[in-house]
C-alpha cells in the first residue's frame, strides 16, 4: 500500500548567515542567493507556526517519532534562548506518542562551554563538521576574510568532547588529500560516527578532482578509507556511507537521501517559515528550491503539492533509464538528487558521482562476498561483480535491469549485487 506523502524529520533553518564562509558552501558560493531575502535569525512567531504544523502532522500520521534537525547558516548565531524556547515548547505541544529528538549541525567555531552546558541540558545531540588536518581543512573552510577556521572549529570540537556531547563528525571529502592521513586524523578524534560527503556538484558544476570518463577519484579516496576503517579493529567510530552501502547490500532498507532506496521524509523549514526540498538543491541554481507553502499559511501535508519536493521525496524511488538498467540500482538509486541536474534536462540522469558510487559500490560487494560464509553466498548465486560488468550494464541498450523501482516486474540476467544475505 502506498503510504501518503509525510514528513518525520524538519531541518530547521535557525539562521540563515554563517559567520564562515567555506568555498564549496552551497547557501552562499553556489549560485543561489535566497538567504539574502531571509530574516538573519528565526523569530519565536515562526518557531510557534512551525511546532503547530508539527503537532497537528504527527497527529494526523499518528507519527510515533519526529525529529528536529537545527542548521543554517550557522545555527549558533541564533541566541541560547530560542534553542530553549523551541525545545520546550515542542515538548510541550506535540503530543505523547510522538517520541521528539533534536540535533543541530555547527561549523563549532561558536560552541563554548555555556552551549555544551545548554546542549546537554536540552538533549540535542550535536554533528560538527571539519574537513580534517588543518591543511586539508582550510583549503575550503574559511571565514569572510578568508582565514582558516581550523583552530575555532577544533577548539569547539574539543570543547564538546570534553563536555560529553560525543559530537558526531562530518567531513566534505577533499580527494587531494591522503586519506591515511585522513583515517588516523579522525581516528585520534574518536568521533561518535563520520558523514563522508561527497562535495556539492551537478552536471554544470563538475566536482573538484573529476577528470576524463576512465577515473573515479572519490572512488579510489573512499576504497582506501573503507580498507583501513574495516581493517582497524581498535577504530570505534562509525562510517555511515559504508554502513548504508552494506545494509543496502545486505537488502536491508535504510534512511539517507543520498544513497539507497526509501523515501524521504525531510523537509526544510527556511528562517521566514518556507516550506522547501533538501537545501542542497541549492547548488542547482537562483531560486530552485522555493516553494509558494510556508508554516505560516500552509500544513506540511499541503507542502508535498510542490513538484520539487514532491520529487525530492521519491527520488531514490523513481530513477532515471540508465539508473534502471543498473546492476546496483537497489544499493545506490541513483545518487543524490542534487548531483543528477543538468540544465538541459533536470535530474533525469544518474549522479555526476556515477562513476564514483558504481566502483565504490562494486568494492564493498566484493568484499562482502569475500567475508560472508561461503554457504550463504553459494546458496544467493552471488557473483562478486566489477566495475567493468557494472559499467557495461548500463551501457547495453537492451540490458535487463537486475533491481528496478519496487513493485516493478523485472527480467533478472546479470547476477544480483543485493540481497546477497537474503532471498
Ligand atoms: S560552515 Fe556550513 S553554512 Fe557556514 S559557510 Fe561553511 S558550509 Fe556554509
Ligand atoms: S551507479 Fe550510476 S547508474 Fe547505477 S544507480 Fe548509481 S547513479 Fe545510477
Amino acid at each position: 500500500m502506498r503510504r501518503r506523502p509525510r514528513c518525520s524529520l524538519a531541518v530547521v533553518k535557525v539562521a540563515s548567515r554563517c559567520n564562515l564562509n567555506c568555498s564549496y558552501c552551497y547557501v552562499y558560493n553556489l549560485g543561489d542567493t535566497s538567504y539574502r531575502d531571509r530574516p538573519a535569525v528565526m523569530s519565536r512567531t515562526t518557531a510557534d507556526a512551525l511546532i503547530d504544523r508539527v503537532a497537528r502532522h504527527c497527529r494526523r500520521h499518528r507519527l510515533r517519532h519526529f525529529a528536529f534537525a537545527f542548521h543554517g547558516g550557522e545555527p549558533l548565531l541564533a541566541p541560547p534562548q530560542f534553542f530553549r524556547y523551541f525545545v520546550e515548547r515542542a515538548k510541550a505541544r506535540v503530543g505523547a506518542g510522538t517520541t521528539l529528538s533534536f540535533f543541530i549541525q555547527t561549523n563549532g567555531t561558536l560552541l563554548d562551554e555555556a552551549w555544551c552546558v545548554l546542549m546537554r541540558e536540552l538533549g540535542i545531540t550535536v554533528g560538527i563538521s571539519l574537513d580534517g588536518p588543518e591543511a586539508v581543512n582550510d583549503r575550503w573552510r574559511v571565514d569572510h576574510r578568508g582565514h582558516g577556521s581550523y583552530a575555532r572549529v577544533r577548539a569547539g570540537w574539543d570543547r564538546a568532547a570534553a563536555g560529553g556531547l560525543d559530537p558526531g563528525l562530518l567531513m566534505v571529502i577533499d580527494v587531494t588529500a591522503n586519506p591515511a592521513g585522513v583515517f588516523e586524523y579522525v581516528r585520534a578524534l574518536e568521533p561518535r560516527f563520520v558523514d563522508f560527503l561527497l562535495p556539492d556538484a551537478t552536471y554544470e558544476k563538475p566536482p573538484p578532482g573529476h577528470g576524463d570518463e576512465s577515473d573515479a577519484p572519490y572512488a579510489d579516496w573512499l576504497l582506501e578509507m573503507f580498507r583501513l576503517w574495516i581493517g582497524d579493529a581498535a577504530a570505534r567510530f562509525r562510517i555511515r556511507l559504508f554502513e548504508q552501502i552494506i545494509h543496502g547490500l545486505l537488502g536491508i532498507e535504510g534512511r539517507s537521501d543520498a544513497i539507497g532506496r526509501g523515501v524521504n521524509e525531510v523537509l526544510v523549514i527556511e528562517t521566514d517559515g518556507a516550506i522547501e526540498p533538501v537545501d542542497v538543491l541549492k547548488v542547482c541554481g537562483e531560486g530552485t528550491t522555493r516553494t509558494r507553502f510556508n508554516v505560516h499559511i500552509s500544513t506540511l501535508d499541503e507542502a508535498f503539492q510542490d513538484p520539487l519536493i514532491a520529487k525530492y521525496r521519491s527520488s531514490n524511488e523513481v530513477l532515471c533509464q540508465t539508473c534502471e538498467r543498473c546492476l546496483i540500482a537497489d544499493v545506490c538509486a541513483g545518487g543524490y538528487l542534487p548531483h543528477r541536474y543538468r540544465a538541459d534536462n533536470g535530474f533525469e540522469n544518474p549522479s555526476v558521482y556515477c562513476r564514483d558510487l558504481m566502483k565504490l559500490i562494486c568494492g564493498i560487494q566484493r568484499w562482502l562476498v569475500a567475508t560472508l560464509p561461503k554457504d550463504v553466498i553459494d546458496g544467493q548465486h552471488v557473483v562478486p561483480l566489477t566495475f567493468a560488468d557494472a559499467r557495461a550494464a548500463i551501457a547495453s541498450p537492451v540490458a535487463s535491469p537486475t533491481v528496478a523501482p519496487r513493485g516493478r516486474t523485472t527480467t533478472r540476467r546479470r547476477p544480483s549485487a543485493r540481497s546477497i544475505a537474503g532471498a
